[in-house]
């Protein structure tokens, strides 16, 4: 990543200078090499004024920039990100620069990012055997001088200060604001700091030397934000007239004295903050990074579909992994003819591939059975049979009452209420147990599509070993022995990789039931689906939604024999954050992990009684409160999603399969006959293609027509956040032992 840090280096001013050296240095300790950009904003016709180059060379690495950035985008467009160090350049630089060529961002107080110690090699090397008191004044007013003349008669203490320009004061020694490396000496060895500049005042926190900030007007003064912060607002004094008692003074640096080993503490713990904020820039900026591939998307638009990768006629893409474990495409600029397929498929440009709903054929016979049901609802019709344009509308929240639903925003936190009813279930005998409907079928009457159903398979064996109410199972069956076709799903390889995979007998699809939760290894695979049904074989694609849109993105046509079934998907984790957690756990309990079922519904399907179970090589399985732990946890908080998930194109209406499917969370207020805690799925049909096959295994489950509001109340409708709980995981992801650092973004451990 390339980062440049914009300062104006023309005037020696000690904020600016040592707070780019500060933040170029704390970006070395992070391991990013940075560019200081040496930029002036005097216009060329008032003449540039010479600045101590020799100097800004010794202090950073530096490149000389152009004279405005406001009309010089080319040569800002080298870095990536471009940030400024202190409040004096932020100010220059939001009036001066062109936004949309510039991602620059001010970090401030980064002064503070350092410790002491790291400003000690660019001070000036010299003994200092006297005490003095150091004064730095930015605008030296009357009163001010008189306050600092009083304070020196009264201490017996010598002065140290900056040119004033004021004869009255004996100075020990004066230093001008153009020598930093003097300046630094001074502080060093001073017994007391007296400033007007907030700055000046971080600088005197750092070195723990005893100060007071004076200021007319408090507020109007830089960083006394920092001061108030860090809970030093007493060290302020805004009343000069009111200070000519020097138990007041003497009172102040008592009170810095006593708390000094609180003070270390809470800088130490700010320097911590900001550090954080500086890393959480820095890979913001890195997934606004565009991908080093023709498809000109940026890292956090792309989704990994590979569509692209699969449809180069010169195989020049590659998929890699980044340093969090999600897969990017990478060219070979040699083998590149730049025919821009990759581009035209790329499902992140104009090629979601998301279904356009369309009006049902086969209303006449929904119309009969409509008569005979009375379960029907109008409002139920009314929301199924809404247009593609209008289902649109509703998942971009143009619809009031959708909206309303839309602010609850955390899905898993709707989730968890309803595990308080399942606890109050199982504690309270009286409550009523629902008894199943005989006859629950409703044959939709929607006019146009999607369908919306809840639906429990009717084995109750089959259900209980899926995720969900168990649909996949069935259409596994119908697929393979009714059709004599084939399934593409996921499942664990040997290894434990999650992998997707074709198969053509029971036994091979049975792999693939269950959820694991993480994204597969689907590489080549659209290739093999591709001539699967180029030969004419029915094919049942199950995957991601992102994932699905990357194959229809590669085919680039309709087949009929292709059923593409998805699965409901908030967030794909990271299958690096998956194989350190089954490294950790292989080497906890000196056995080779076999199978993680994610879902076990032994004690129910609802979040908190969901089981997860590990089964290893040589000891017995581990069973562990799904919801509690450290990885299944992460998932369900987003904290180990692919950046993309953040722009995920498929929520809510927006579907891929002819086919989806999730849990039909709420299932319990929604349908309570439907309610057994063993698993309810929300079936979407959003295609005839979809229509058909459900008709050919519907009499396989129990079912009753549903509709949107209803199915996604307690599931997500919009994309996730990139939170900073998730960017400080993925920070701090390759340096530390994975289960503790799981743990400790557990809310719940
Ligand atoms: C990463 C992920 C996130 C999910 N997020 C949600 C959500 O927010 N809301 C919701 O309601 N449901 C979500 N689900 C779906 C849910 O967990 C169930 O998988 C779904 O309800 C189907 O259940 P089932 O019992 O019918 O079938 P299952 O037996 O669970 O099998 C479903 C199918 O999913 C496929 N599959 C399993 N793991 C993966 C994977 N890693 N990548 C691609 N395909 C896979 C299998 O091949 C199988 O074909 C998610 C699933 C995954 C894998
Ligand atoms: S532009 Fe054409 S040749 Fe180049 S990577 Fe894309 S598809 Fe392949
Ligand atoms: S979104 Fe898919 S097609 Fe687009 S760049 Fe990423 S992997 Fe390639
Ligand atoms: S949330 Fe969207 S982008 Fe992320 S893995 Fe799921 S379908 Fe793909």
């Amino acid at each position: 990543m390339k980062i440049g840090i914009v300062a104006d280096l023309n005037d020696m001013n000690l904020d600016v200078w040592l707070s780019t050296y500060a933040l170029q240095e704390a970006l070395k300790e992070m391991e990013h090499i940075s560019v200081v950009i040496h930029h002036s904003f005097i216009n060329s016709e008032d003449g540039e004024k010479l600045g101590p180059k020799e100097l800004a060379y010794e202090f950073y690495n530096v490149v000389e920039g152009s004279s405005q950035l406001s009309n010089d985008a080319g040569y800002y467009n080298l870095f990536d990100i471009y940030l400024v160090a202190s409040e004096r350049m932020w100010q220059k630089v939001k009036d001066n620069t062109i936004k949309e060529y510039y991602p620059i961002h001010y970090l401030r107080d980064s002064i503070l990012l350092m410790q002491q110690k790291n400003y000690h090699p660019l001070a000036k090397k010299k003994s200092i055997n006297e005490d003095y008191l150091l004064c730095y004044y930015e605008t030296p007013s009357k009163e001010k001088l008189e306050f600092l003349k009083f304070l020196l008669d009264k201490k017996s203490l010598k002065l140290v200060s900056n040119q004033m320009g004021n004869n009255e004061l004996k100075s020990l020694q004066s230093y001008t604001d153009q020598d930093i490396r003097e300046f630094l000496l001074y502080l060093r060895h001073a017994k007391v700091v007296i400033t007007d500049s907030g700055f000046i005042a971080s600088m005197a926190l750092l070195y723990e030397k005893p100060f007071l900030l004076l200021s007319e007007k408090t507020q109007e003064v830089l960083a006394a934000g920092i001061l108030k912060e860090l809970g030093l607002s007493s060290l302020i004094l805004s009343d000069l007239s009111t200070s000519r008692d020097i138990s007041i003074y003497n009172s102040l640096l008592e009170t810095y004295e006593n708390n000094q080993r609180e003070f270390r503490k809470r800088i130490k713990d700010f320097r911590k903050e900001q550090k954080k904020k500086l890393s959480q820039l820095i890979r913001l900026a890195s997934y606004e990074m565009y991908v080093d591939c023709p498809t000109d998307i940026k890292k956090i638009e792309c989704c990994g579909c590979t569509a692209c990768r699969e449809v180069c006629p010169y195989n020049a893409i590659e998929m890699k992994p980044d340093e969090e474990g999600f897969i990017y495409p990478v060219v070979d600029h040699d083998k590149c003819v730049k025919c821009m397929l990759c581009k035209k498929v790329c499902v992140k440009r104009e090629n979601p591939q998301t279904i356009t709903y369309e009006k049902r054929e086969n209303q006449q016979t929904n119309n009969n059975v409509k008569k005979e049901n009375p379960q029907t609802d109008t409002s139920v019709r009314k929301e199924s049979s809404q247009t593609n344009t209008s289902a649109r509308k509703e998942s971009s929240q143009t619809n009031t009452s959708v909206r309303k639903e839309n602010s609850q925003t955390n899905t898993y936190a709707k989730k968890e209420n309803f595990q308080t009813f399942t606890n109050e279930k199982k504690e309270n005998p009286q409550t009523i147990t629902y008894a199943k409907k005989e006859n629950s079928q409703a044959i939709s009457h929607a006019e146009s599509y999607p369908i919306v159903y809840a639906v429990n398979n009717k084995k109750l064996k089959v259900r209980t070993n899926s995720s969900s109410g168990g649909i996949f199972p069935e259409l596994v069956q119908y697929v393979i022995e009714e059709l004599e076709g084939y399934v593409v799903g996921v499942k664990f390889d040997n290894d434990m990789n999650a992998v997707s995979s074709i198969a053509h007998t029971m036994e091979e699809a049975k792999e693939f039931y269950g959820a694991k939760y993480t994204k597969s290894d689907f590489t080549g695979m659209f290739r093999n689906v591709k001539k699967l049904l180029d030969k004419g074989e029915t094919v049942l694609y199950s995957a991601l939604p992102c994932e699905a849109a990357g194959l229809r993105a590669f085919l680039r046509k309709r087949y009929d024999n292709l059923i593409v079934s998805e699965v409901l998907c908030h967030a794909g984790p990271s299958p690096l954050v998956f194989r350190r957690y089954v490294q950790y756990l292989e080497s906890r309990f000196h056995s080779k992990v076999k199978k993680i079922n994610f879902r076990d519904k032994s004690k129910g399907w609802l979040a908190l009684d969901n089981t997860m179970v590990v089964e290893f090589a040589n000891r017995e399985p581990l069973k562990l409160r799904a919801r509690r732990n450290n990885y299944y946890r992460s998932f369900i908080k987003d904290n180990i999603a692919r950046p993309a998930c953040s722009q995920c194109s498929f929520v809510y209406t927006n579907r891929v399969g002819d086919l989806t499917m999730g849990d039909f969370w709420g299932i319990q207020y929604a349908k309570p006959e439907m309610f057994d805690n063993k698993g309810t799925s929300i079936l979407m049909i959003n295609t005839k293609n979809g229509e058909n096959i459900w008709n050919k295994i519907s009499n396989r489950f129990e079912y009753e027509e549903s509709n949107l509001t209803e199915a996604f109340r307690y599931n997500h409708k919009k994309p996730i956040k990139l939170t900073e709980k998730r960017n400080e995981f993925f920070d701090r992801f390759e340096k530390e032992e994975i289960n503790s650092l799981l743990q400790e973004f557990n809310d719940l451990k």
